[in-house]
């Protein structure tokens, strides 16, 4: 599945907002937003541009936010909202539980990976299984009672040693379960839309799909 492939700091400039794409290098002082937080393009030399924006504009930040912080591309981040609406239950929550559930995102937020583009790559270089299965596929939406652990390719990485280390200092989510010593992570609930700490509005996300 294609994926944005630019630079990620350029996002969150443009977005407004620290998206924390890059994992460690977002909480120090070599963060781009926090050294330049103006948008790209515009510069002190030229003057800054004071824009009136839209509400359809605000709209679409907070649909673009989204998109960066999940990395994912329009097309697949649209068929997200159409399964959204499809199912029963308040349409952005659901939309939110769906890319909570990609296997990328979980293997980041049970403390595998220190960002989600690490997760994906993880997952795409085939260092997880899901129930004991190779999968390589970022987007695999993982569900409760699914288990996920390091392949033997994955064991015999420097990364899973590294990963180990650093898993301590880590928040893991009350939906997810995960055994430090084996690296071994479960879902054990839906997720929880209040935990996600979301740097996008799913209602107004919901509101730019159904104009
Ligand atoms: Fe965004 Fe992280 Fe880059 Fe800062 S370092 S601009 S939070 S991706």
């Amino acid at each position: 599945m294609a994926r944005y492939t630019g630079a990620v700091c350029r996002l969150c400039r443009r977005y407004g907002d620290k998206l924390y794409l890059k994992g460690d290098r977002c909480m120090g002082p070599k963060c781009a937003f926090e050294r330049r937080p103006n948008p790209p393009g515009q510069t002190k030399k030229f003057g800054m541009r004071r824009r009136r924006v839209s509400d359809r504009a605000l709209q679409l930040q907070q649909k673009q936010r989204a998109r960066a912080t999940y990395g994912i591309l329009e097309k697949q981040f649209r068929r997200y909202y159409k399964e959204a609406i499809r199912r029963s239950g308040v349409t952005g929550d659901t939309l939110v539980r769906l890319l909570e559930g990609r296997l990328d995102n979980v293997v980041f937020r049970l403390g595998f990976a220190d960002s989600r583009a690490q997760a994906r790559q993880i997952v795409r270089h085939g260092h997880i299984n899901l129930n004991g299965r190779l999968t390589d596929i970022p987007s695999c939406a993982a569900k409760i009672g699914d288990e996920i652990t390091w392949s033997e390719k994955g064991k015999r990485s420097e990364l899973i040693k590294i990963m180990q280390e650093t898993m301590q200092g880590k928040e893991i989510p009350d939906w997810l379960g995960v055994d430090s010593a084996t690296m071994a992570g479960r879902v054990i609930a839906q997720p929880d839309v209040a935990q996600v700490g979301a740097k996008f509005d799913p209602a107004v996300i919901v509101e730019f799909y159904s104009r």
